[in-house]
């Protein structure tokens, strides 16, 4: 009989009522069909390592993996299980379960993408043929690569003042593999802030948020690159905390988690908003130019079930002129990035982005609207693959084109 083990408070476990609501909103059930494979199968299994009942084969070691740590449970469960924070808990203790190569190339990626040095020197290779379509021949890493925004942007500048009125302050988190790969959209947060009248810092020296090495099991790393950011955002005095990457979003806001008893990850925490968030809330004028396009709004994980943001990017897109929103069935159904899941878990990956895919080519939309880094380059990547006639935006840079600052 294995030792129990606790990993997470009882009665979190004990929340579950084994209803099966969960299962329909579910990507690895909705695919695979199976019960282990389910928020409710997951939740036996996690009580069951716990209890000592279950060993840590590296069979329930694998339904466990299968798990994108996407929370769509958590959206459809009537009595409120915290799921993301069940999985969570359990990843470290897992991580001591694996074989030790495995435990090792997992941990060096989390070091390769939480590294501002070595995350230069990881992607350099692809940088430099960034954007070439022909690369998608060549599999799955080639359409990531041809997926990448062309061209680099120079930092940007320590403080940006507000057009117009000021209403207020924002400490802007530029991320870390957003930082690097997608800058621009970075320039373009900056520039919808200041027009919504708000002064925008921008701490030079920011790490990563914490959420690629929890999302691997490394909950110490974490913590340290939490507690970091944690300081350094604090230190602007700032009203708010704004980020445009829902994983970066979701885990900050949830930062007492991972910091507990940290006033200051606290206080981070409660003024931290998605960027569409907040520009919905405060209000953008009228945008100058058109854009004429059908398009469709997948829904990050992170932004709809992690931090309940849903609305605001439509009301924001519906607003720029010659803009037509399209229905996106399953929208908020994970496209399988998922942090680096797309990188651990490849096959699985592939398959719900193959599901998003198709529902994306019978929305008949030409653009989708994905307010997430990773979404974005796994949906650029597949839509390349496929030869689908789409373009997938950031809605941040649809918005800063409209309003002539993209
Ligand atoms: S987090 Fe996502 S993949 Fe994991 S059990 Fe919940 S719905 Fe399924
Ligand atoms: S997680 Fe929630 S919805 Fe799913 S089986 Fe348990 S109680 Fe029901």
């Amino acid at each position: 009989m294995p030792a129990a083990v606790r990993f997470v408070a009882e009665e979190k476990l004990l929340s579950c009522v084994h209803c099966g609501l969960c299962h329909s909103a579910c990507p690895t059930y909705l695919e695979l069909g199976t019960e282990a494979d389910s928020p409710r199968g997951r939740i036996h299994l996690l009580r069951g390592l716990e209890e000592g009942r279950f060993a840590p084969t590296p069979e329930v070691v694998r339904h466990l993996d299968l798990c994108l740590g996407c929370r769509s449970c958590e959206t459809a469960c009537p009595s409120g299980v915290p799921y993301g924070q069940l999985i969570e808990a359990a990843r470290p203790w897992l991580e001591g379960h694996r074989p030790a190569r495995a435990r090792a190339l997992r941990r060096a990626l989390g070091r390769a993408l939480t590294t501002r040095w070595l995350r230069a020197v990881a992607f350099a290779p692809a940088r430099l043929v960034a954007g070439r379509r022909w690369l998608a021949r060549l599999g799955s890493l080639g359409a990531y690569a041809a997926a990448l925004p062309r061209g680099g942007h120079a930092p940007l500048p320590a403080v940006l003042e507000p057009e117009g009125v000021p209403r207020g302050s924002v400490a802007l988190i530029t991320g870390c593999v957003a930082d690097t790969l997608f800058g621009a959209t970075n320039h373009a947060t900056a520039a919808l802030l200041r027009r919504a009248g708000l002064r925008v810092l921008v701490p030079p020296a920011q790490g990563c948020c914490g959420a690629l090495p929890l999302h691997l099991g490394d909950r110490g790393r974490a913590a340290a690159l939490a507690g970091e950011l944690a300081r350094t955002l604090a230190a602007t005095g700032a009203d708010f905390v704004v980020t445009n990457a829902a994983g970066c979003g979701a885990l900050v806001r949830e930062w007492g988690h991972l910091l507990p008893g940290d006033p200051m990850a606290a206080d981070v925490a409660a003024r931290t908003r998605d960027a569409l968030e907040l520009l919905a809330q405060l209000g953008l004028p009228p945008a100058p130019r058109r854009i004429e396009a059908a398009i469709a709004v997948h829904d990050p994980c992170h932004l709809a079930h992690g931090q309940g943001v849903r609305a605001e990017v439509r009301t924001l897109l519906a607003a720029v002129p010659g803009v037509r929103l399209v229905d996106l069935e399953e929208s908020d159904i994970c496209c399988g990035s998922a942090g680096t899941y797309n990188l651990t878990e490849p096959a699985m990956a592939a398959r719900l982005l193959a599901r998003k895919l198709e529902h994306v080519a019978a929305s008949g939309a030409s653009i989708v609207a994905a307010a997430n880094p990773g979404c974005l380059l796994q949906m650029r990547a597949g839509a390349i693959a496929r030869g689908l006639a789409v373009a997938v935006e950031h809605p941040l840079d649809l918005l800063a084109r409209a309003h002539g600052v993209g």
